[in-house]
């Protein structure tokens, strides 16, 4: 949950998910269709299909325990470096450093370097020794980066308070490095086709689309464009953006009255669903109630 997601966000889904899934085992029983539900809002819903699918492979194959081997730990479903290492730490308390944002910058203002000037795999390695002189493992790779987080923050990094500071390069030096700029968010033109059930308020929507990212989700009909034009037999709504992982969506919307369903889609209530929908199709929802 807390990949790419503030912890103030996550905390309420995280309480209600635990009283549903206290443990490995009752959430390797359940089905995509509630596992999603509870994600509802939180987005990046991969992250929710693997980790189902990681609970009943962990269950099924590895008697409800996480390998010990950062490769075997890698092949389970959406597992990546710094997954695995975060969780070779936590719960097998073994030395290694988990290399998120935080601790990226706290290791290139240690050094005084750019953060795409360093090897941090390779930076680690060397520093074995040093680094791991602790027992706690577990307690090592999160003080590092609640550090970064609370301590030497993105902006205005608390100095004074810091305890590494005399040996700390960014704050000795009259010569700071200055940060490599942040790559721009990709940014891609939709047109959102709403079929609208007018009496019933009701929306049609589709699993069957182009959207890689919410792939297998209820959109309403989408297609992506080059510009804004008039669409025939279409009426235009708003345009509005949206951001979805790590891209910017301008989107257009247009509507229908229909009380005729086409082929491919469902109907759905504009207000109520126990179907799990994705914050942009409730995004979509919210700007067509207000057509009479
Ligand atoms: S002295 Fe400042 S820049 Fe250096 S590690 Fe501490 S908080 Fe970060």
């Amino acid at each position: 949950m807390l990949q790419q997601t503030q912890v103030k966000t996550v905390l309420p889904y995280f309480k209600i998910f635990l009283l549903h899934f206290p443990s490995l085992e009752s959430l390797s029983r359940t089905n995509e269709r509630k596992v999603l539900k509870l994600w509802e809002g939180l987005g990046y819903y991969r992250r929710a299909r693997n980790l189902l699918a990681t609970a009943k492979i962990l269950v099924k194959k590895n008697n409800s325990k996480l390998p010990k081997k950062i490769i075997d730990i890698k092949k389970l479903p959406g597992i990546g470096d710094y997954t695995a290492n975060a969780l070779l730490a936590y719960i097998h308390n073994q030395p290694t450093i988990a290399i998120d944002g935080n601790v990226k910058r706290v290791f290139s203002r240690i050094l005084n370097k750019s953060e795409n000037k360093i090897d941090f795999n390779k930076l680690i390695e060397n520093n074995k020794k040093f680094l791991f002189r602790t027992t706690r493992h577990s307690d090592f790779v999160e003080a590092i980066m609640e550090f970064g987080a609370l301590i030497c923050k993105p902006k205005q990094p608390e100095c004074f308070k810091c305890n590494i500071k005399t040996t700390c390069e960014y704050f000795k030096s009259d010569k700071k490095f200055k940060k490599s700029k942040r790559t721009p968010l990709k940014e891609k033109n939709y047109n959102v086709f709403c079929y609208i059930d007018k009496q019933k308020k009701k929306i049609a929507l589709t699993k069957k689309h182009d959207l890689g990212f919410l792939d297998k989700f209820y959109l309403p009909p989408i297609k992506e464009a080059t510009i804004k034009n008039k669409i025939k037999n279409w009426n235009f709504h708003s345009s509005f953006k949206n951001f979805i992982s790590n891209k910017k969506l301008n989107i257009n919307l247009y509507y229908k009255f229909s009380s005729k369903l086409p082929l491919q889609l469902q109907w759905f209530s504009l207000k109520r669903n126990n179907e799990f929908i994705p914050s942009f199709t409730k995004k979509v929802f919210k700007q067509i109630l207000d057509i009479n």
